[in-house]
């Protein structure tokens, strides 16, 4: 298939870009490309312009400082997968990131991109959900504006952008250096978006001490990624056990799970309570490494 006749802007700064956004009517912005071409290709998304954001300056980048991991929106996702500053406070994005299509389109695809697709199963967004205090930043014509990660994700595939908004930044508060991370996954090929996914950060209180902070969050069973609060918060206090995974886990009260034509929902819910119990395993264990390495 070919795309729909559009126009195709070029901007260099953020001024000219979010003017373009203002003025122009059905325009998408274009940042790796990797989900907007083939859904234009398809005609799934017929605009009338196309905002290339790929020569905009200041939109990439990755800097650690007051507590928070802040990541540009245009920030390639192969740029996370490799950078020093990421492996250091928040290397569940990498992990993560391995679950990410292919080499290939990580090259191209961006955080942002990944962020404003939003698909259900997006290993990134699960990741942003995952850090309580995630704030993304939106420009437009008027100023900036911040957006937490649940006004952010408003929807099956629909983000929290108003129409002359342009996302430009992701800050993420950074766990303490000791936190254990997982992100585990099941998906029909690798490079395929899963099925469902589970991403896990947990603090110990010390080598062989008990559980003082964990944050839980699946992508794949809802439209937008879950938190359980409440299995977060049995794990407070508790000295991590295969049993007191397998009583987190198998707890999850989840309704409304998505199907599809290759999934049924109670499969789906089965398996994030399995990938959850091994999450927390692997978590734990992870944080338990970094204790005795400390
Ligand atoms: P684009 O495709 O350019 O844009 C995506 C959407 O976001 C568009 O609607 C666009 O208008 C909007 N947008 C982009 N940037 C901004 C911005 N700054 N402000 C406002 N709107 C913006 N993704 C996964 O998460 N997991 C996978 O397993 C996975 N597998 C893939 C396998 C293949 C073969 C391919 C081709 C893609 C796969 N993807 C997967 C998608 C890939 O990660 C994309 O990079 C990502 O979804 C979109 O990022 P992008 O930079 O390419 O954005």
């Amino acid at each position: 298939m070919k795309p729909a006749p559009f126009r195709y802007h070029d901007p260099k700064t953020i001024d000219e870009a979010t003017g373009l956004v203002a003025s122009l009517e059905n325009a998408r912005c274009l940042a790796g490309g990797q989900s907007l071409m083939p859904m234009i290709n398809f005609r799934y998304a017929q605009p009338d312009h196309l905002i290339d954001l790929n020569r905009v300056e200041g939109l990439a980048g990755i800097a650690v400082q007051n507590g928070l991991i802040s990541i540009g929106a245009m920030t390639r996702q192969r740029d996370i997968e490799f950078s020093d500053e990421v492996a250091e406070v928040a290397p569940i994005l990498q992990a993560a990131l391995e679950h990410v299509g292919h080499r290939q389109t990580r090259n191209r695809g961006t955080i942002g991109g990944s962020l404003c697709h939003l698909d259900p199963s997006a290993e990134l967004v699960n990741c942003v959900s995952l850090h309580e205090g995630a704030v993304l930043k939106a420009r437009s014509k008027s100023g900036e504006r911040t957006l937490a990660i649940s006004e952010f994700a408003a929807g099956y595939m629909s983000h929290g952008l108003a129409e002359d908004e342009i996302l430009v930044e992701v800050c993420l508060p950074v766990w303490s250096p000791r936190h254990g991370y997982a992100f585990v996954e099941v998906a029909r090929r690798r490079g395929d978006f899963a099925i469902a996914g589970v991403a896990v950060l947990m603090e110990l209180s010390g080598a062989g001490g008990t559980i003082v902070r964990a944050a839980i969050s699946i992508a794949g069973v809802s439209p937008v990624p879950v938190r359980p609060s409440a299995a977060e918060q049995a794990l407070i206090g508790q000295r991590p056990s295969p049993e007191l995974f397998e009583a987190v886990a198998s707890a999850l009260p989840f309704a409304d799970v998505l199907s599809d034509a290759y999934v049924s929902s109670d499969y789906r819910a089965h398996l994030a309570r399995v990938l959850m119990r091994r999450g927390l395993t692997a978590a734990a264990s992870k944080a338990e490494e970094r204790w005795g390495n400390a």
